[in-house]
């Protein structure tokens, strides 16, 4: 007979910090690198998310609008329920349940754009590639290239920074099999599309760590007007694709996703990162 589990308490412990918080954590409450405030204003659905993300003046306000965003029924229930039930492995600490803006250096010269948060990584610790294995295997490899001050990424405000590079996810949400539906993708596009046009002063390259970054990379660069060679560059690991934007070359880098699939199978090794972050 299975016993059934206890009722979770109303309020944990930040791994960290030790101040507790309800999962999912209310925005403005001291979440260590929280962007938002309680007034930070909500897009509610897609049309919302268009005028919220055009009208972001710089990159801390689209953050904060981006970590409150509940256009996207599904994945708001998706991710608030992971949140309330956790992992038995953590279940001891409070899920951020929201979704998880950029992460780095305003500056960058540099932009990484992922797919989206993992139910487990972001999606609990609040802020991308931290605290499952794709991130330590990116930050572990960014540290080796002399982006990161150091090679681990476990919780916010585990003192980790980056220097001329920032990460960010084409889907901002957790999805259910980490796949994402195309309206949801869409829905979540402007998002993208901002954090591109406020990086581009100066901006360098950009790598896409799997095909559908990569695919939304190039949607993007489109939507803004940027040049985009034709035919479609195919994606690859290793593919590289120039983008003309106002004038400047923008170098777009492909590289196999970090994922357990393709870091477990040796389809991606240190080695073969190691290069394409090189050339970044
Ligand atoms: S996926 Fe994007 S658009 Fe949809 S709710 Fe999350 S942040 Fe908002």
């Amino acid at each position: 007979m299975s016993v059934p589990r206890p009722e979770a308490p109303a309020l944990l412990p930040h791994p960290l910090t030790g101040v507790p918080y309800p999962s999912p954590v209310p925005p403005g409450t001291g979440w260590p690198d929280d962007p938002a405030t309680p007034v930070t204003p909500v897009a509610a659905e897609a049309g919302q998310v268009v005028s919220l993300a055009g009208s972001s003046g710089d990159l801390a306000t689209l953050d904060a609008r981006v970590s409150v965003c509940r256009a996207c029924p599904r994945l708001v229930s998706w991710r608030e329920h992971v949140a309330a039930q956790r992992r038995a492995s953590f279940a001891d600490q409070p899920y951020w349940g929201r979704p998880a803006p950029s992460f780095g250096d305003p500056r960058a010269a540099v932009l990484i754009v992922g797919l989206a948060p993992a139910a487990h990584g972001a999606n609990r610790t609040g802020r991308v590639f931290t605290g499952d294995r794709s991130g330590d295997w990116l930050f572990a490899a960014l540290h080796r290239a002399g982006y990161a001050n150091q090679p681990t990424s476990v919780h916010a405000g585990d003192g980790l920074r980056l220097g001329g590079i920032r990460i960010v996810a084409a889907v901002r949400c957790a999805p259910p099999d980490n796949k994402p539906l195309p309206s949801e993708r869409a829905a979540c596009a402007p998002w993208l599309d901002r954090d591109l046009q406020l990086a581009l002063g100066g901006l360098r390259s950009i790598l896409a760590l799997g095909s559908i970054a990569w695919d939304a990379t190039l949607a993007a660069a489109r939507r803004l007007g940027w040049t985009v060679p034709r035919p479609k560059p195919r994606f690859g690991h290793g593919s590289e694709a120039v983008l003309q934007a106002d004038g400047r070359a923008v170098r777009l880098v492909g590289s196999y996703h970090v994922s357990q699939q393709n870091t477990f199978t040796g389809r991606l090794t240190e080695t073969m990162l190691d290069e394409v972050i090189g050339r970044l």
